[in-house]
């Protein structure tokens, strides 16, 4: 068992310092490192050779569909009030299915399902039991107390009685977004929602055999100020969720087009950013939250914070996670799958992603098998991101390198972290300091082989 990680400590000055645009290394190599080179043919042999490791698998549906935009969002969606949308994709996934569930071997239990989107819960609990069904015929549907089955849900418009529905199926977890409370905020970003909605839907959850619930708040949004932010976080502490995300809003308009309905006057500056996130690692911890890492706080009891002080919390595309030994399969238009040393992507747009089955193919884009060094580096980063602890020694005998000469050129960009007192180097261990927990990514981004090659726009959020 590891040590527990030790409490981080919020420098103001210090995380100003280090505010550059940096991967959140939810994989790594991270997704603009996928290819069109990984097509069908490869996703097809890399499934069968995972059938011999026979990992549990973990299923991620992607639901593309949301009834209007939020302003900040970047993520693939499909702004659209048609619930026969809904059915027309369900035809499709269900084609997806039959491509691509006979691949796994049975008996390979599916340990977590994560519904992302969009909004999953735009699906009506018709679409829901036929989802449910569809998945039942290609997959063994682990229904034991254990599973991590979850959804992300938009309380806007939905009742008691669908949490209820929700519940009956297996769901167990819920993921709320929830962004901020201030009506000026609401109002500019396009996203109107009453704390009342919020804690109805959370209520319902709880009483309908929901064991846990997140919520996702969001700094740096048009006309946020300490006050109403500080009332946000009251609210939200007041609602009780066992996890709470805290991410910065990245301005990319020259990607995600409804970014460009943001008043860019609008946006908090640089020191005011920081003093919104200050306010919220204060609030949260003052409240009993325990940072995990990378914009994620949970109560002590919840499982996240058990994983990292026994040294199994990991990381993958939903964040952290406690099932890392799953291998991850994407299901739905944009979705991507880690299947053991390899990484998927399905056509970003549901033209492509239909296209691609009334032809008979798995609709895979993109995405890339990784090198040895990929992998090694991959083990890397998440020890750091999840445990921010590493003995080189131990490292370089498991992967047969000698680790000063293979991460020489990392351990001299890591030298600077070193002299700001963000990493410690003790023996052959590398420690993450409590001044360095906040700057995770900052530390990772130093053992990435991909990032200083990189050229052209910020493809990355900033990493405050
Ligand atoms: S933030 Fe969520 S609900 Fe809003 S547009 Fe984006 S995906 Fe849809």
């Amino acid at each position: 068992m590891r040590q527990p990680t030790t409490a981080p400590e919020f420098d103001p000055k210090l995380v100003a310092r280090y505010d550059v645009a940096g991967p959140r290394y939810t994989s790594y190599p991270t997704a603009p490192q996928f290819h069109a080179g990984f097509d069908e043919a490869a996703l097809r042999r890399a499934v069968d050779a995972s059938n011999a490791g026979a990992a549990p698998l973990s299923l991620y549906v992607h639901v593309p569909f949301c009834f209007s935009p939020c302003f900040y969002c970047g993520c693939h969606r499909v702004i659209t009030r048609d619930a026969r949308k809904a059915t027309e994709y369900l035809d499709y996934l269900e084609k997806e299915l039959a491509l691509l569930g006979p691949l796994f071997a049975r008996g390979r239990p599916v340990h977590q399902l994560h519904l992302g989107g969009g909004t999953p819960s735009f699906l009506d609990i018709d679409h829901m039991q036929r989802l449910f069904a569809m998945l039942a015929r290609h997959f063994d549907m682990d229904r034991a107390a254990g599973r991590e089955w979850g959804i992300e849900i938009d309380p806007r418009g939905i009742d008691a009685a669908y949490m209820s529905e929700l519940g009956r199926l297996g769901f167990n977890r819920l993921s709320v977004g929830i962004q901020d409370f201030d009506a000026a905020v609401q109002e500019a970003v396009n996203r109107v929602q009453s704390v009342e909605q919020t804690r109805d839907v959370l209520r319902a959850a709880r009483g309908h055999g929901f064991t846990s619930a997140s919520v996702d708040l969001i700094y740096g949004l048009p006309h946020q100020h300490a006050a109403g932010f500080a009332r946000t976080l009251d609210q939200v502490i007041a609602l009780g969720p066992d996890r709470v995300a805290i991410y910065g809003y990245a301005h990319l308009p020259h990607l995600f087009k409804a970014q460009q309905q943001i008043d860019e006057a609008h946006l908090p500056d640089a020191a005011s950013r920081l003093a919104l996130l200050g306010l919220a690692w204060e609030k949260l911890t003052t409240a009993g939250y325990v940072y995990v890492g990378m914009d994620h706080f949970a109560r002590a009891s919840d499982e996240l914070v058990q994983a990292q002080q026994a040294g199994t919390l990991q990381r993958n595309f939903q964040g952290y996670s406690t099932h890392g030994d799953c291998d991850i399969v994407g299901l739905g238009v944009s979705a991507i799958g880690r299947i053991a040393n390899t990484y998927n992507q399905n056509a970003r747009d549901l033209v492509g992603y239909y296209a691609a089955l009334d032809a008979g193919r798995l609709p895979v884009m993109k995405g890339m098998e990784l090198s040895t060094d990929d992998i090694v580096r991959r083990e890397l980063i998440g020890e750091l991101m999840c445990h921010g602890t590493l003995d080189t020694r131990r490292f370089g005998a498991r992967h047969d390198l000698v680790f000063a000469d293979h991460f020489a050129d990392d351990m001299e960009r890591l030298a600077w972290l070193v002299d700001d007192g963000l990493v410690e180097l003790r023996g052959a261990a590398i420690n993450v300091t409590p001044r360095g927990r906040p700057l995770l990514r900052n530390i990772a981004m130093c053992f990435d082989a991909y990032l200083r090659k990189s050229t052209g726009a910020p493809r990355y959020s900033r990493t405050i």
